[in-house]
């Protein structure tokens, strides 16, 4: 152990630390309060001996000092002292200490009342461990007492291994309860608590299939991962979320958007796991549920993954490639051309059901490549956006004459993309 002596006698002190050493601990030395404050600002000692006769502040005062200071991690702390009388025992408890040496120090007593503490210590340090591992063990929130994170993604993973295995279809809901902030503002936090707990139990009633994982994934969100559900049954069940929590009739007099608690749902559902990362389709529901939002909230929206379905992007810039393969490629498969002669000749190849054209391109420009494609018996039907920053009406007029399907302008966001993607392909 690391064993503070402070002390303001130089012979006292040194007497002191050459028991500490023979004790087999490291001493560190203060010769006033002040010192031995400042000294705790950097170290951290296991222990603590205190002179309560001191220059300055007195033992008693430093050891409430030190107290706060160490918050809520305990050591002992053990006083040095000439006087003896039971008022000054009182007085030194009630400071915060935990044993009283009556001095002459003796070796002998000192070691031992070392060696007691130290046990005390070590016992302490014991179920601080115990404690961390327990809440490392703990799989539920405390409140609602649902699965946690952390428990929600290890199951979920399982189960999207096992619907790999089976081919089953899955799905997965992320709900967010609307204007929380509002309501803990008004109501209280406890009574926010209460309502957290409603809404947990209203999920639970709704989503009681063996499979069903429900989980708090953290302050007012809840996820859902449903085992062998398709589109249509993950709609349902979000719905029948939707309509429960807007039953509970949980006032909420702050809301711009209802009298009532509502949640806003998204659903994304995944026809084959084999092709897509669980963490993608969190990350597509959490996308949705804020479509919800942006639709006025105490609503679902629902998207569904498209693993057979191809998209061939065609942008000369690379980064925009990038950022929009990695969007959908959690959607669907990607094919990339970096030109419109490139793009034509791959949507003959591979008649992929989607082209996502960029008008600005070197050779070949998007508005050519597309005459060409609509222009020919084989590649005509495929649906073709062209996207470009440019908007103004010559190039719109262009867009049209093209024979393009949609156009979109950049930049372009994601949701806005999924949407027109799906009008398309389902
Ligand atoms: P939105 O409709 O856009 O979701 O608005 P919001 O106010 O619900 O969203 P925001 O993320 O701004 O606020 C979430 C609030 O949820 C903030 C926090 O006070 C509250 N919250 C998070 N965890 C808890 C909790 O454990 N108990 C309570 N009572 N409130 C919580
Ligand atoms: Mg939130
Ligand atoms: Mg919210
Ligand atoms: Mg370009």
């Amino acid at each position: 152990m690391d064993i503070l002596v402070v002390e303001d006698s130089t012979s006292l002190r040194a007497t002191m630390s050459h028991i500490i050493k023979e004790a087999g601990h490291t001493a560190l030395q203060a010769e006033s309060a002040e010192q031995a404050l400042a000294l705790l600002k950097e170290q951290s000692p296991d222990m603590i001996l205190m002179d309560v006769e001191l220059p300055g502040m007195d033992g008693f005062e430093a050891t409430r000092h030190a107290r706060k200071h160490l918050g809520d991690n305990w050591i002992p702390i053990v006083f040095l002292t000439g006087k003896s009388s039971d008022q000054d025992y009182l007085r030194g408890i009630e400071a915060g200490g935990d044993d009283y040496i009556i001095k002459p120090v003796s070796a002998v007593i000192l070691k031992a009342k070392i060696s007691a503490m130290g046990r005390i210590v070590e016992m302490r340090n014991q179920l601080q461990k115990l404690n961390q591992e327990l809440e490392a063990l703990s799989q539920t929130d405390g409140l609602t007492q649902l699965y946690n994170h952390r428990t929600f993604i290890h199951l979920a993973q399982k189960q999207w291994g096992q619907a790999n295995r089976s081919g089953q279809a899955v799905a997965l809901i992320m709900l967010d309860i609307d204007h929380f902030k509002l309501y803990n503002d008004h109501y209280g936090h406890p009574a926010g608590d209460e309502c957290l707990k409603k809404v947990a139990k209203a999920l639970e009633k709704v989503a009681k299939r063996p499979g069903d994982i429900i989980a708090r994934y953290g302050g007012e969100e809840f996820i859902i991962f449903l085992t062998d559900t398709d589109a249509e049954g993950a709609r349902q069940v979000a719905e029948g979320i939707r309509a429960e929590i807007e039953a509970l009739q949980i006032p909420h007099a702050e809301s711009p958007t209802n009298t009532v608690v509502t949640a806003s749902i998204g659903v994304s559902t995944c026809s084959s796991t084999s092709a897509r990362r669980l963490n993608d389709t969190i990350k597509h529901a959490d996308v949705l549920l804020y479509n919800s939002k942006n639709h006025g909230r105490n609503s679902v929206s629902v998207d569904q993954y498209l693993p057979s379905k191809t998209i061939l992007l065609a942008d000369d810039d690379p980064f925009i490639v990038k950022v929009i393969s990695s969007q959908l490629g959690s959607h669907c498969k990607v094919i990339t051309a970096s030109n419109g002669l490139e793009c034509v000749e791959l949507t003959r190849e591979n008649k992929p059901d989607l082209v996502l054209l960029d008008i600005m391109m070197p050779e070949m420009d998007g508005l050519e490549a597309c005459r060409q494609l609509k222009d020919n018996k084989e590649t005509a039907r495929i649906p073709v956006i062209l996207i470009s920053k440019l908007s103004d009406q010559d190039q719109l007029q262009k867009v049209k004459k093209s024979g393009a399907n949609a156009f979109l302008e950049k930049p372009i966001e994601e949701l806005r993309l999924l949407s027109k993607i799906n009008h398309f392909l389902t």
